[in-house]
């Protein structure tokens, strides 16, 4: 019997990254899981990747095109989940972005893109979540991806910091609104890990003139992580697995961080 077997849960972002490995988590402890993410093709081949994982615990998974952006998109992936899955009992809103820019050439589209899929994303997917499992009457989990970024403002990503600070407000206006239907709110807040996100600010802090050579932003954000190295996403999952598990069920409104002792907040 895993942490989290019989348990429904969503995962957007889930194509790659930390999506990914939460999901793949998921499925270990029992779960069965909706992989996610805006690349429907890349998150098929997650999906079926998967088979035998799910397989192995006697779960299901299936998978998902949403933009996390749109709520009639976001309403008919949770549709497809308890079509598949009879239920939804855990929510993950973890689909996010980042596009560095000098904190004085930020333009508005830059943060109308930005705050949308961060912030208006994880708004519209709490909201919907939540309508799913009040209709269910058994309560719920919803949990949300913040960062080390929610805690400390970093110049060159002024948007993807206002944006996860967003996420925490969220999670704590969230966890307010629906402690009565039984519904947990939490989140956990990564610090520098090594995904496809991280390569791409990398490059991108390069192009805006802000590091001169591959790596050099990565190594400067990680010199004060007091575990000496950056995390992988399986560094994040024991800590995920368990806020979508009984085990957590005394929580709500709290930000979990898990960024090696980064940010002593
Ligand atoms: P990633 O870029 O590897 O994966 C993000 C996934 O989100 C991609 O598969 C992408 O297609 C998907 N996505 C983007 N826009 C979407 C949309 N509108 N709708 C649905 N899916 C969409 O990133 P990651 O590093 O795995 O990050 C996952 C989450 O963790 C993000 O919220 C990110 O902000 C957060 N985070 C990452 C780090 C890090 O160091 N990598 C640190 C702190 C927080």
């Amino acid at each position: 019997m895993g942490r989290v077997s019989g348990r429904s849960c969503i995962v957007t972002g889930a194509a790659q990254g930390i999506g990914r490995a939460i999901g793949e988590a998921l499925l270990d402890e029992g779960a069965d899981v909706c992989f996610a993410d805006i690349n429907g093709a890349k998150v098929a081949e997650v999906a079926a990747a998967n088979a035998d994982r799910a397989a192995a615990q006697g779960a299901r998974v299936t998978h998902a095109a949403v933009d996390v952006t749109d709520r009639a998109q976001v309403r008919a992936m949770i549709d497809h989940a308890v079509g598949v899955f009879g239920k939804l009992d855990v929510k993950f809103n973890n689909a996010g972005v980042n596009k560095p820019m000098n904190f004085m050439d930020v333009t508005e589209d830059n943060w109308n893109f930005i705050m949308g899929v961060n912030g208006l994303g994880c708004m519209i997917g709490m909201q919907e979540a939540a309508r799913q499992m009040i209709a269910q009457g058994s309560g719920g989990k919803i949990v949300n991806t913040a960062s080390i970024a929610s805690r400390q403002g970093f110049d060159n990503v002024a948007p993807y910091c206002a944006s996860k600070w967003a996420v925490v407000s969220l999670t704590q206006s969230g966890a307010r609104d629906l402690a009565k239907h039984g519904i947990s709110v939490t989140g956990f807040a990564p610090g520098v890990v090594a995904t496809e996100m991280w390569e791409q600010v990398d490059r991108d802090l390069m192009e805006i003139g802000a590091a001169e050579r591959p790596g050099q932003a990565m190594e400067a954000f990680s010199s004060e992580i007091l575990k000496g190295r950056v995390a992988t996403p399986a560094d994040i999952t024991g800590t995920t697995t368990f806020l979508a598990s009984a085990d957590s069920d005394y929580m709500t409104g709290q930000i979990v961080m898990i960024d090696g002792g980064m940010t002593l907040v």
